[in-house]
């Protein structure tokens, strides 16, 4: 099965069968199993980190090499060593109160995980994923994204290289793929990619009951209070934003700033990006939008917006020519006020634009953010405590960075998920091991009264 790269349902089917019947044919996984097969992810990561580098910055045409290793190997190489150390401890079954007799709650691995990836951090999200569905003592089946294919290719050469077919399965291919791959009956889908097709994902779930963790995307704000430490809320938003050239998830989409230090805000800006990037076009920290689609769709907000009259603000230091870049690499571009129907402002911008909304008072961004959509992040800085609590307790998102942006998300500790239009459900850490685990109720009843 491993020599088949276009993949039919039905070939989808059988390597699924295949790993349920060996799942079921033995006990589950003991920890120090689930330990070992932890440590093969380990060692792939450990001995491919060159080539895992390289396959992304092909399939990039440009990518921050420091980057890549931070987010695709030493990030879920510091999840995988986590999950081993604290493995024996989430397994534990846990005591609950009974009226009589003995009660607990044991978790049980569910049989067979699906896990569909996008493009924007492939590796982070297949070992991340995968290390929480063995640690929960799952057979897993992957489909990476068809955007990257190097990295995909080599995602899947190398997981076969070390997992047999009925442990951990790659299957490649592009959207009609994934379709099929979530019409299939697995014990749990996790699907990370837009929303738009989470609800196809959804849909196709529902057909055969298969619950989903589903980590979506959408319109991060970052909030700048009166009370911030200004030029560090600046630098770490634009730098944040700046990440991938904007094409992570949790990245800041756009930034409320208080009206009378927008012209503070930009010069900041233009300091901070002619710091870390004096060069854009050549420059491999600076990474390229991933294909010609989202480099078209990027420019077209742009265009929009300078139609409408927005001022547009590039931070090109080295005031370079892009008129005939061949890179798909885009200025970063600061959007001053641009009107809320503009599609920026609609649109999930996954890209290096932050638009910049002038505002009064934190009360009317609560009402804006509330307005619309629940974002998968939200950042705020600030140093006023009652302030702080209020944008908490009076917005809902999937998670929350205060005084900086992203680790949240990187925090193994917190549930990462959305909510709403952004997701639903969690893992990483604990939180994936119970996603991927049936926390099963047990009451052993009380003895008779001899
Ligand atoms: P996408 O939804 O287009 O594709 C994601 C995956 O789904 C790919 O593997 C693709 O082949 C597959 N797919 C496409 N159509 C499908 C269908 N009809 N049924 C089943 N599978 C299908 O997303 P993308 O462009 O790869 O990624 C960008 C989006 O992902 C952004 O919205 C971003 O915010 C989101 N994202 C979210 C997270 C998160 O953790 N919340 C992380 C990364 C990216």
């Amino acid at each position: 099965m491993s020599a088949i790269e276009s993949w039919t349902s039905t070939d989808i089917r059988t390597v699924l069968e295949k790993q349920r019947a060996a799942f079921l044919a033995c006990e589950p996984w003991s920890v120090e199993q689930r330990c070992e097969l932890l440590e093969r992810a380990i060692g792939l990561l450990v001995n491919h980190e060159r080539e895992i580098i390289d396959a992304l910055t092909a399939d990039f045409g440009h990518r921050s090499p420091g980057f890549s290793k931070g987010s695709e190997v030493l990030s879920p190489l510091a999840t995988l060593k986590q999950t081993q150390a604290e493995l024996a401890e989430w397994m534990r079954p846990q005591q609950r109160q009974a009226r009589a007799g003995e009660a607990w709650v044991q978790y049980q691995p569910l049989g067979v995980v699906g896990i569909v990836t996008a493009w924007n951090v492939p590796g982070y999200m297949v070992f991340s994923g995968l290390a929480g569905a063995l640690a929960a003592g799952n057979r897993v089946m992957i489909k990476p994204s068809e955007f990257t294919p190097k990295t995909s290719a080599l995602i899947a050469r190398l997981i076969r290289s070390v997992y047999a077919e009925d442990e951990v399965a790659v299957v490649l291919g592009g959207a009609d793929v994934g379709q099929a791959f979530c019409g299939q009956p697995f014990d749990h889908l996790l699907f990370t990619g837009a929303t738009s097709i989470g609800k196809h994902v959804l849909r196709a779930a529902a057909e055969n009951l298969v619950p989903v963790t589903l980590e979506l995307g959408g319109k991060s704000p970052t909030i700048i209070s009166r009370t911030a430490d200004f030029k560090d809320a600046v630098a770490k938003t634009v730098i944040g934003k700046l990440l991938n050239a904007g094409q992570l998830c949790v990245a800041p989409d756009y930034v409320f700033v208080p009206r009378e230090s927008v012209e503070t805000f930009i010069g900041i800006a233009k300091a901070v990006v002619a710091g870390f990037l004096p060069t854009l076009k050549d420059n491999p920290e600076y990474t390229s939008i991933i294909n010609s689609r989202h480099y078209e769709r990027l420019l077209g907000y742009l265009s929009e917006a300078r139609e409408a009259g927005v001022e547009l603000v590039e931070l090109n230091a080295g005031a370079e020519d892009f008129s005939n870049a061949t890179r798909n690499k885009i200025v970063p571009t600061l959007l001053r006020d641009p009107g809320d129907d503009l599609r920026v402002m609609q649109d999930e911008i996954f890209g290096p634009l932050l638009p910049i909304k002038p505002y009064d008072t934190i009360t009317e961004v609560i009402a804006w953010i509330n307005a619309r959509p629940r974002p998968l992040a939200l950042y705020y800085f600030g140093n006023d405590a009652a302030e702080e609590a209020q944008v908490l307790s009076r917005t809902c998102s999937g998670g929350v960075t205060l005084n900086g942006v992203l680790s949240h998300a990187s925090t193994e500790g917190l549930p990462f998920g959305g909510v709403g239009q952004s997701g639903m459900g969690a893992y990483h850490g604990i939180d994936g091991f119970r996603t991927f685990s049936h926390a099963k109720a047990v009451l052993r009843t009380a003895p008779n009264p001899a």
